[in-house]
């Protein structure tokens, strides 16, 4: 790690659970203070207990659906004053539903895919960027995916939006061109989460398929790449960290 986030802000959407879990507590472990956000508001309350007594950092934290954009634009300015100074935005909250062919999809699978991996990514950054302009400084690291570039059956809006995410992420370095704030994409392969549970919503046989024949990445393999990525030096801005898990073709 060299640049230092100690006593810096760092909030996470999706932090509940995962990968954005993994990353609070790798950013807690190098002294950033942190804005836990997600809709399970009792794993967040956890959560901050956790990583307040453990590494003597101060956490927020805001339970919200990510969909609902007023909640969402109003998530900024309704910070505690510590809290204000958003260091580092990590929009990570994100989710499969089904994989079916695109002629079956379910139009509300739809909507919630796209409002939560697409539309909450763009408010969010809107509302943190605004700041981070003002400042000067700061690093937006959007969690994508290799399914950006990597299309297969079943994943047609999966698929599309973390595209959206990748191709939002560049567009976005580039609006950033001559400020300090940074820019990154996160581009994971299999990590094994919740993330297959909720795709195949129960079916657990289906959830397990995923990570078989594969030694899955984990939750904190991609934290690692978070936390790195936030922590090289001020002229270095990674583009997009992308990992497959070791024997995933
Ligand atoms: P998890 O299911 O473990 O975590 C997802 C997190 O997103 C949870 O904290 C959940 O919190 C939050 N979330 C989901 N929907 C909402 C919402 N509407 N409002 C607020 N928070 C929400 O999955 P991962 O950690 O694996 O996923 C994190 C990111 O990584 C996602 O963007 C995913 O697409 C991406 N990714 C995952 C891969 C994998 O194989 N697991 C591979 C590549 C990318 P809560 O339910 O409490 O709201």
């Amino acid at each position: 790690r060299v640049l230092s986030l100690k006593d810096k802000i760092v909030l996470i959407t999706g932090a509940s659970s995962g990968i954005g879990k993994a990353a609070a507590e790798q950013f807690a472990e190098i002294g950033a203070n942190l804005i836990l956000v997600a809709r399970r508001a009792e794993r967040l309350q956890e959560l901050k207990s956790n990583l307040e007594s453990a590494f003597g950092v101060k956490a927020h934290t805001v339970a919200l659906d990510v969909q609902d954009i007023q909640k969402l634009e109003r998530l900024v300015p309704e910070l505690p004053p510590a809290f204000q100074e958003v260091a580092v935005l990590v929009n990570n909250a994100g989710l499969a539903l089904g994989k079916a062919p695109a002629q079956d999809n379910d139009v509300a699978d739809i909507s919630v895919m796209l409002d939560t991996n697409c539309k909450a990514v763009a408010v969010l950054t809107k509302a943190v960027a605004k700041g981070m302009i003002a400042r000067n400084m700061g690093h937006i690291i959007n969690i994508s995916s290799i399914a950006a570039a990597d299309h297969y059956a079943g994943g047609s809006i999966y698929c599309g939006t973390k595209a959206f995410v990748t191709a939002f992420t560049d567009s976005l370095r580039h609006d950033l061109v001559g400020t300090n704030i940074r820019v990154t994409a996160i581009s994971p392969g299999a990590v094994q989460t919740e993330f297959s549970n909720i795709r195949f919503k129960g079916n657990q046989d289906a959830a397990d398929a995923v990570y078989s024949g594969i030694q899955p990445l984990t939750a904190e393999d991609i934290a690692d790449q978070i936390v790195y990525a936030a922590t090289r030096p001020p002229n270095v801005q990674i583009a997009d960290i992308v990992s497959y898990a070791t024997y995933q073709a």
